[in-house]
């Protein structure tokens, strides 16, 4: 049998497009998009634009549903208040982690703080949707809320991680996960190089959101604001900085056992079948999401 390739190579860089979300945020998203659908079982990455809000100004995602997978918020600034139709509510702060496995479905709003709403003030972070297996689709939802804390952190020469989940880098991440993945937030300071270990078949992306480098064996540039997509086989996956640049690179590090499934997507909901997306709607459609408590009723 061969021995994998211990370095991957970087076969794809899908630089991230603007586009506006929930009540017209603006988000960088480099997938989906026309050239990249998905980096199974990751089904979405959209980084929620680093903006300065004026008072009254920051917009969100008011109430609706998902059913089929989860989503995962990483704030790096700011505030997102956090509601849903199964009573959870929380405020998610810069550094937290919120992973919420919509499963069979739920209905949530995810709003800019009352405080950034009023009185104004910076917001940036993520949002990752994460594809659940067939048989998982239907799942009892599930509410992880991670505070900075408790995100593993970790560092080598030249470079920092966080682990938000998953494995990586021989450290688990806080958040419990369906499937084998990794996910961590990177930080190579300028000329420093990351070596991450992938299991070989594993899918992996490094998406570069401040500053620049390379990625991959041979290096590939890799500009700010886009996707490196490695090659299945192989052992690691290696970053570097650019080393002339006072900015140092921070990037969003993605990997997973691909599912290998049919993924139907409509909207809010992803499933494996067009029947089921229909069911989805039915069912959303008839209330059988539940609702969301008005404010202050809890
Ligand atoms: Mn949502």
């Amino acid at each position: 049998m061969n021995r994998p390739r211990p370095y991957r190579a970087a076969v794809r860089i899908v630089p991230a497009t603007h586009t506006l979300e929930g009540a017209g945020f603006g988000v960088y998203r480099p997938f989906p998009t026309p050239a990249l659908d998905l980096l199974d079982p990751y089904l979405l990455l959209d980084e929620m634009e680093p903006i300065d809000h004026a008072p009254g100004e920051a917009r969100g995602a008011p109430d609706h549903p998902h059913r089929g997978f989860e989503t995962v918020t990483y704030m790096l600034d700011g505030e997102f208040e956090h509601r849903d139709s199964r009573g959870n509510h929380g405020t998610i702060r810069a550094g937290d982690v919120q992973w919420m496995t919509a499963g069979d479905g739920i209905i949530h709003s995810e709003m800019p703080s009352r405080r950034i709403q009023t009185e104004g003030g910076r917001f940036h972070g993520f949002q990752i949707w994460v594809n659940l297996p067939r048989e998982k689709k239907r799942a009892t939802p599930r509410y992880q809320s991670l505070q900075a804390a408790e995100i593993t952190t970790l560092e080598g020469t030249g470079w920092r991680a966080r682990i938000i989940a998953g494995s990586l880098l021989g450290v688990d991440g806080p958040a419990a996960t369906h499937t084998p993945i990794g996910a961590a937030h990177i930080t190579v300071e300028p000329g420093g190089r990351i070596e991450i270990p992938v299991p070989d078949g594993h899918n992996a992306g490094v998406y570069a959101f401040s500053g620049s480098g390379s990625a991959g064996d041979p290096p590939t540039p890799l500009p700010e604001r886009s996707l490196a997509v490695f090659e299945r086989g192989g052992e690691a996956v290696v970053v570097e900085a650019v080393s002339d640049a006072a900015s140092t690179l921070e990037a969003l590090v993605l990997t997973g056992r691909p599912l290998d499934e049919p993924v139907a997507r409509y909207g809010p909901f992803v499933m494996n079948t067009r029947d089921e997306l229909i069911e989805a709607i039915e069912d959303y459609n008839a209330g059988r999401m539940g609702s969301i408590e008005p404010a202050g009723s809890t």
